[in-house]
């Protein structure tokens, strides 16, 4: 077997998933002529992306993380301010602080979801207040799908007069007390990327509903060009646009979007009932993920009820050809952010340890999902 064919046999995480109307829309992009780099297909994405989130404004730009930078830049990021961020996250959100000059400091999540502890945060303002730092931004993550608690979150932030920049890369498609993922914070952040609920290949966008916001970001994003027939810079710009051909992409995967998250709800289904009467064993964020895109389901087991480890189910899969991964490893046990600031309970640090991401995607075929689940039930039944 080549080595092209095994990888396409590997059973992955969350591998896009594409077909004829992703392929009908990028060949209409194409053919329209509009190439470079912006067009009707960016401007069609953004409207659509704004209605389902319910915010005034979209911006697509190149990833998620350009849209965390962009957003962190506007709410003031800057040398000499800090921002907040949860220790529990993909790196992207902190090297977003780090590119705006910021400091970032991490604080510890909840047990039961795996997002920001709020009463941990406030701690942190209070400490952080005290000491006279000027903390400019918080950055609540959407772990896995599940949106952060901003109903015990936004008040706190408010009274500290704080910025909320949402990191909804993950939970496009959820909710949160019957509002849905992205609106919540004076900016949220998307993230298109290969392995997301819904995909451009790579992509992102940032959404306010302050057109002075948005306004800027676009400005930003381009190169900061002040209007002019040379190319006249009053400012530092980038290069974060996303390309019209992109977009398109992005419009037919919005239109499945729905049907995708079915899919990954109905995964998550699975993995709750393979998974029921095992002492030891919960899937994470289950129960209450009602409201939950589902983007990637983890299990997160006690060894001292199961006697084997989350690494064992691992290997298991591994050696049966199929991906599962630790939870995010925390921001502060990075060699990266070694001397970072944090305030910590262990709760992060636990659940790296015992976590377990399982594959989740919405193109998994039905014999793919078999084999997960006759691989699991064969690892359950022999440890
Ligand atoms: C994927 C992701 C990002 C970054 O998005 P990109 O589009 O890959 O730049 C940021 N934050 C979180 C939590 C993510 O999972």
């Amino acid at each position: 077997m080549s080595a092209v064919q095994q990888t396409r046999q590997r059973v992955l995480l969350s591998p896009p998933d594409v077909g004829p109307r992703e392929e009908e829309l990028v060949v209409e992009a194409v053919r329209s002529g509009w190439i470079a780099p912006l067009g009707p297909m960016v401007d069609a994405f953004e409207r659509g992306m704004a209605e389902r989130t319910g915010r005034q404004h979209a911006v697509a730009l190149s990833s998620g993380t350009a849209a965390l930078h962009l957003a962190l830049l506007e709410a003031g990021a800057k040398a000499g301010t800090v921002v907040i961020v949860p220790t529990m996250t993909f790196a992207a959100t902190a090297n977003a602080v780090v590119y705006t000059g910021a400091e970032p400091f991490f604080v510890d999540c909840d047990e039961e979801t795996g997002n920001l502890d709020p009463e941990l945060l406030e701690r942190a303002l209070g400490d952080l207040r005290a000491a006279g730092e000027v903390v400019v931004a918080v950055v609540p993550v959407d772990l896995l799908g599940r949106c952060a608690d901003y109903t015990a979150l936004l008040p706190i932030c408010e009274r500290f007069g704080v910025t909320v920049v949402s990191d909804a890369a993950e939970s496009l498609g959820s909710t949160h007390a019957g509002r849905p993922a992205g609106s919540f914070g004076s900016t949220a952040a998307l993230s298109f990327n290969g392995n997301k609920v819904m995909t451009t290949s790579g992509g992102g966008m940032l959404l306010t509903d302050d057109a002075a916001t948005a306004e800027r970001v676009r400005y930003l994003s381009t190169q900061a060009r002040q209007p002019s027939v040379h190319y006249e810079h009053t400012e530092v710009g980038y290069n974060y646009r996303l390309s019209n051909v992109l977009a398109a992409l992005g419009i037919a995967q919005l239109e499945r979007l729905d049907e995708m998250i079915e899919r990954r709800r109905s995964l998550r289904q699975r993995y709750v009932k393979l998974f029921a009467d095992r002492v030891g064993v919960r899937v994470f964020q289950h129960p209450g993920d009602a409201g939950d895109n589902c983007w990637l389901t983890a299990v997160v087991v006690d060894p001292q009820h199961t006697g084997w480890l989350a690494g064992d189910l691992r290997k298991a899969l591994d050696v049966a050809g199929i991906e599962s991964r630790p939870l995010w490893k925390p921001m502060h046990a990075q060699p990266i952010f070694r001397s970072a600031r944090s305030l910590l309970t262990g709760v992060a640090d636990r659940l790296f340890d015992t976590g377990l991401t399982l594959p989740s995607g919405s193109a998994l075929q039905p014999s793919q999902t078999e084999r997960v689940m006759r691989t699991v039930t064969e690892f359950l039944g022999r440890v």
